[in-house]
């Protein structure tokens, strides 16, 4: 539209903004983005990323030990917290720039500036102090970490914002939250050598995925001396003299830790944007209501990524930036799917899953089959780790076809992410028996566990 400065102006830099914006500026549409904080968003600098390379960081420990078995005699290790959170800088630092330099290079502009929307096509740039127009406009302002002003004492907690900076490393750190960002920290301060306990509400670690992943996860965080405590909440933090932190936890326990951490949910960043001048509806939490096209109430103005709280994973906001770019400028309206996301849980050992849960499958059919293997992976033969791998396929007993796939072990979030093209294609139990096995590896148990282990009828087991 020529009358406007932009045919779209995106509000946030992170990974679907800047893919939105990235693909409309190579499509030739003149293209604005504006980044509060750092190109890359959370993913990349708060988030995905840096957490990966907190993995790698806190497995090394275990690889030492494990060596023995193999003949390594490796001398006695030592960490440096600085010499990590440099290298990880670093390494976001360059992908900041490459974020940034690809939507430039497309023919977008992108700003580093606070955007709001005071008109519906004008959106004001509060670091330039001048306001730009657009015929489209797209929110991709991401979300935060859940705050807890409830807890008293909850000015002395981190979030996983700070986790990923903090001065030193902590000799003991207290977690609370049961979710996958939660139980990943917990596994990455343990390996880092950090006195850990995390602290959940719930009946179980990481609701919403099968209960036997969670429970053995649960015990093999345990065996390595992670402290679960389930059933739990902090009731307060208090500061000591000597700096440390003390915590009392559901049933009267103090615990002195240096660090809390809050991983108790995340939150749209939606505040201060001038939404509701603009009449923009929302939905109960706090997220911007959109149709299946990712269209808000404002016809011109959409919404894609974690402001909107459907699927908070990367991969779901750049498949909806891309669903957005075929509705607004190819004329072919796109609905982003939404069904059988592969994902992954960076715990150790790791969590690979796909599909149903199986108490999500007997809630919808009627006859279900369960494959489940539980095995010591070749690896631990000779390091002699008691770690047990565990593999799960859920079947429709009717169709055979594999509703869902559930990986806890090495590898587990490569094989979720080969494991998601059969499942999405709809590829029957009689697919995986007919597939020859990759031998020696874990995942040709995925397709030689020929008889079920159980079934389950009507919601009864068998
Ligand atoms: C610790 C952690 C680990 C994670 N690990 C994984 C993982 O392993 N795999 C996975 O798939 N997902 C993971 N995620 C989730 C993933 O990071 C998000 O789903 C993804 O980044 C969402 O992308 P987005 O574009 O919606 O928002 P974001 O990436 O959050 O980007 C939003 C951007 O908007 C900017 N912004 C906000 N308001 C304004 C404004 N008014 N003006 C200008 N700019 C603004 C923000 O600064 C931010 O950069 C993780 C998240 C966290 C916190």
């Amino acid at each position: 539209m020529a009358g406007y400065d932009y045919d779209l102006f995106v509000i946030g830099g992170g990974s679907g903004g800047v893919r939105a914006a990235r693909v409309a500026a190579a499509l030739g549409k003149r293209v604005g983005i504006a980044e509060e904080y750092r190109y890359g968003g959370t993913c990349v600098i708060r988030g995905c990323v840096p957490k990966k390379l907190y993995v790698y960081a806190s497995q090394f420990p275990e690889h030492f030990a494990d060596a023995a078995g193999y003949g390594w005699t490796v001398p006695e290790a030592s960490f440096d917290w600085q010499t990590l959170v440099a290298n990880k800088d670093r390494e976001i630092s360059r992908l900041e720039a490459i974020y940034k330099r690809n939507v430039e290079g497309a023919g977008g502009e992108a700003f580093h500036s606070r955007a709001m929307i005071i008109d519906p096509h004008v959106v004001h740039l509060l670091g330039e102090d001048r306001a730009v127009t657009a015929d489209q406009i797209l929110i991709a302002t991401g979300g935060r970490p859940a705050a807890h002003p409830a807890l008293p004492g909850h000015e002395h907690c981190i979030f996983s914002n700070e986790a990923f900076d903090l001065k030193k490393l902590p000799k003991a750190i207290m977690i609370e939250g049961g979710g996958y960002i939660a139980v990943e920290f917990a596994n990455i301060f343990h390996g880092l050598g950090v006195d850990t306990t995390l602290v959940y509400r719930g009946k179980e670690i990481l609701s919403r995925f099968d209960m036997d992943l969670r429970r053995m996860l649960h015990e093999t965080m345990e065996k390595k001396g992670i402290k679960i405590l389930c059933h739990s909440v902090s009731e307060w933090i208090r500061k000591r003299p000597d700096g440390r932190l003390d915590a009392l936890v559901t049933g009267g326990k103090v615990l002195t830790v240096d660090q809390v951490m809050l991983a108790i949910g995340r939150i749209p960043n939606t505040e201060n944007m001038g939404l509701e001048g603009i009449g923009l509806e929302m939905t109960k939490t706090g997220a911007i209501a959109v149709d299946q096209y990712s269209r808000t109430n404002i016809d011109n103005i959409w919404a894609i990524g974690d402001v909107t709280n459907r699927v908070q994973l990367t991969p779901v906001a750049i498949h909806e930036a891309m669903c957005f770019i075929e509705t607004a400028f190819k004329g072919n309206p796109t609905a982003p799917d939404h069904e059988t996301i592969a994902t992954a849980v960076f715990s150790q050992p790791e969590i690979g899953t796909v599909g149903l849960s199986e108490d999500d499958a007997v809630k919808r059919f009627p006859d279900i089959e369960i494959y489940r293997a539980t095995f010591r992976p070749m690896r631990h033969t000779l390091s002699g780790r008691d770690e047990k791998m565990l593999m799960k396929l859920v079947v429709d007993g009717a169709s055979k076809r594999v509703l869902g796939a559930h990986i806890l072990g090495p590898d587990a979030g490569e094989m979720a992410q080969l494991l998601g093209i059969p499942l999405k294609a709809g590829l029957t139990k009689d697919d995986f028996d007919r597939t020859m096995a990759v031998h020696p590896t874990a995942a040709e148990e995925l397709v030689t566990m020929y008889k079920p282990t159980y079934h389950v009828k009507n919601g009864q087991r068998v």
